[in-house]
């Protein structure tokens, strides 16, 4: 795949492994990638191995789809690999689906990806050059391809070491070489990945909610450029640190939307990190109005913060006892469960018809009355512009949004779905033009000083593309935050021993 998002499938996903001591790894898997559907609804997918051979079932939609108790039945093994596959706008397509499986003369091989390479043509030229074959045009299978040459002639930790100096981007891996499970982190930690431990094994994924899921326990998360292999018997786990940088760029959108609210990522619970980012919001562009409420459901933990610092700013935390000195943080917006994501609407007349079918106003809360709308994140605009209306025809009297991220100026390469560059409403707008735009009384972003202080991180050690338009990794066409060094593709002696 190359580096612009448009141009191709791309993967946006949740991943999973586990290496169990004595049941079949297929029922694990399943429930873990249903703790992950968030991260992906386009496809699900499982590979599993018996000792002696590979098994795999790969099938479109959402996990529950995907799957058939007779697909389980005939996933043996107890280690295994699963991944959900996050929508995209134009294609749905199963050869993209993952894992990614095949054979090869030294084994077999599957790869559960999430994250996105920015130099995978580069490797893929010279992959073909060398006389490889490849089958789609992910950059999982570019992954796939090298690591297979790799290991014809080295074992796994040498032949991952290598593929490390040779691509650059964005993963979080789970592989499965034979029956050796393993998971891999990029050298800056974009993506989220951690490791559990279940009673009788291991389990590596994208998010600790798969750890909650089978009973487990979070033991850490998998640090930035380590490698983390399951022993095959469930016993244990051994790690290597391969490559190490000053600086890591994890993803801060992965905590403001991305990511399960009761997940814990890199140290942090992503629920009080929203609700961190809510207070802080109030304390950067707090205003009075009648109510508080959320766009359901992204905005719901922002909310509740920014509802309690408003209410403590009054000095009324304890008062409910009706006097009506309250900041009312209610649900003003009904959500209908059972519309999916208005994100991967083709078009963006089915995008507006889809905020109206997915969210209804609560009269009684909005008439005649002040509201302060909080989301997340502003994207295209449509979902702010379309509810500024309903809140208005519900009898809203005036309407102030406050958004929990700063303004997203500029498209993700790392993995996350979010528009081009002339589709992002902030790309080249002014915040009080945007507030023209969606029509509003006030509007309100949160500075990206913030995010840093509620993420408990530097600014230094984010990865902050979309919000800045400077990227950690190089990206053609883009500038960079940092000094990096994209590897020289085809040139045999450069990092190429341990
Ligand atoms: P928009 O209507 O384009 O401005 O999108 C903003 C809404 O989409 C917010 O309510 C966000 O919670 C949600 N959102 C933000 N980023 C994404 C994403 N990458 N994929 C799907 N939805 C998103």
């Amino acid at each position: 795949m190359t580096a612009g998002w448009t141009e191709g499938p791309t993967e946006k996903c949740g991943v999973v492994g586990v290496s169990l001591a004595d049941r079949d790894a297929a029922r694990p898997l399943y429930y873990a990638l249903y703790a992950l559907q968030h991260r992906g609804q386009e496809s699900a997918g499982i590979v599993t191995h018996d000792g002696f051979q590979q098994y795999d079932h790969v099938g479109m939609g959402l996990v529950g789809d995907a799957f058939a108790e007779a697909d389980l039945d005939g996933l043996r093994g107890r280690v295994g690999i699963g991944h959900v596959r996050y929508p995209t706008a134009g294609s749905v397509d199963s050869s993209c689906a993952q894992p990614f499986s095949v054979s090869f003369k030294s084994g077999s091989l599957g790869l559960s990806h999430n994250g996105n390479l920015v130099n995978a043509e580069e490797v893929r030229d010279d992959l073909e050059g060398l006389g490889h074959a490849f089958t789609s045009d992910g950059d999982t299978e570019v992954i796939a391809h090298d690591l297979a040459r790799n290991l014809l002639d080295g074992d796994l930790i040498r032949a991952v070491r290598r593929t490390m100096d040779r691509v650059h981007g964005s993963y979080a891996l789970t592989i499965m070489h034979d029956d050796t499970v393993v998971g891999l982190r990029d050298p800056e930690g974009n993506r989220p990945l951690c490791l559990g431990r279940l009673d009788d094994g291991y389990v590596l994924a994208s998010e600790s909610a798969a750890i909650d899921v089978l009973d487990g326990e979070l033991i850490r998360d998998v640090r930035p450029g380590e490698l983390v292999v399951l022993e095959p018997d469930g016993s244990g786990y051994e790690t290597y640190r391969l490559v190490e940088r000053e600086r890591t760029a994890h993803c801060f959108f992965e905590h403001v939307y991305f990511a399960r609210p009761d997940s814990v990522i890199d140290g942090e619970l992503v629920y009080e990190v929203r609700r961190e980012l809510g207070r802080l919001l109030w304390e950067e562009s707090g205003i009075e109005t009648d109510v508080v409420m959320p766009v359901p459901d992204s905005g719901r933990a922002f909310a509740s913060g920014y509802a309690e610092a408003a209410s403590e700013a009054r000095g009324d935390a304890d008062d409910a006892d009706g006097d009506g000195a309250d900041i009312e943080f209610a649900e003003g917006l009904m959500k209908n469960r059972y519309v999916g994501r208005t994100f991967i609407m083709p078009t963006q007349d089915a995008r507006e018809r889809a905020v109206k079918l997915k969210l209804n106003p609560i009269r009684s809360t909005v008439e005649g009355r002040t509201v302060t709308l909080v989301d997340d994140s502003i994207v295209r605009g449509t979902t702010s512009d379309q509810l500024v209306e309903l809140l208005y025809e519900a009898g809203a009297e005036e309407v102030h949004m406050r958004i929990g991220a700063p303004p997203i100026v500029a498209p993700c390469y790392m993995g996350i779905n979010m528009a081009t560059r002339e589709e992002l409403i902030a790309s080249e707008r002014t915040v009080e033009e945007i507030r023209e735009r969606i029509d509003a009384d006030s509007l309100a972003y949160l500075s990206i000083d913030a995010v840093a202080e509620a993420l408990s991180r530097s600014r230094a050690d984010l990865c902050l593309g979309c919000v800045t338009g400077e990227y950690p990794y190089d990206i053609d066409g883009e500038a960079t935050d940092r000094d990096v060094n994209r590897p020289v593709v085809g040139d045999e002696a450069a990092g190429a021993d341990d």
